[in-house]
């Protein structure tokens, strides 16, 4: 997926060329993330990561969640573009790879701004509903976790969103596997189911962008 852009490849390095403002320490954490089993797969690309902080700074946000943070590349790119002041929450699973991420937040000079727990995301979004103020807080909401679980995801963001505030999901269109109609296994089939309740739904203004491996953009109404 790090790599994973519609286009020919020769557009692609165009694109690439033109607009992808890198740096070294974002490249180090990726080259870093690279070298995991799996990493290639579960790292957010470049662009997409640029494309988070560009979606934090349009929404001037200052309070962002996120569920899924890996080895942290997108917690970073994220956490670079908040408004002063401003905070993120991110969840995993396992400290197994978030640990990688804590010293690249410290270098980028964001670990300030970054709180991490280690937990199922469930059990933190109840949490955050549960507290005064927690619902209708959250300008950003990141989902890139596991996918049996968006939806349930989703309704928890939903309550937790600001009207107006942004929920984004990674893995839309799962690899292309939406569309393979052999692929009946539990994580394409909750990405499809929730496609069509996001496409129905009415709570949100939505755009699917055919960009990275699909990202989904649910405004809260
Ligand atoms: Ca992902």
């Amino acid at each position: 997926m790090a790599n994973q852009l519609t286009g020919t490849g020769e557009l692609l390095a165009y694109i690439r060329d033109v607009s992808l403002r890198d740096d070294p320490l974002l490249r180090e954490l990726r080259d870093c993330t690279a070298e995991l089993p799996a990493g290639g797969a579960l790292q957010v690309m470049a662009e997409e990561g640029q494309f988070l902080g560009l979606l934090v700074g349009l929404a001037g946000a200052s309070r962002v969640l996120e569920l899924g943070t890996f080895t942290g590349y997108s917690t970073l790119c994220m956490a670079r573009a908040l408004a002063p002041g401003g905070r993120l929450l991110t969840c995993d699973i396992s400290d197994r790879w978030t640990s990688i991420a804590a010293p690249f937040w410290e270098r980028a000079g964001v670990a300030d701004r970054i709180e991490q727990r280690i937990g199922q995301a469930a059990a933190l979004l109840a949490e955050l509903a549960a507290e005064p103020g927690g619902p209708g807080s959250f300008d950003v909401v990141f989902i890139d976790a596991d996918k049996v679980n968006y939806a349930a995801y989703y309704e928890a963001s939903l309550t937790l969103a600001r009207a107006g505030g942004l929920i984004v999901f990674d893995n839309t269109l799962f690899f292309g596997r939406v569309l393979d109609p052999a692929a009946r296994d539990a994580d394409t089939e909750a990405i499809r189911k929730l496609n069509k309740q996001l496409f129905q739904d009415e709570r949100v203004d939505i755009s699917l962008l055919p960009f990275a491996d699909g990202i989904t953009l649910a405004r809260k109404r």
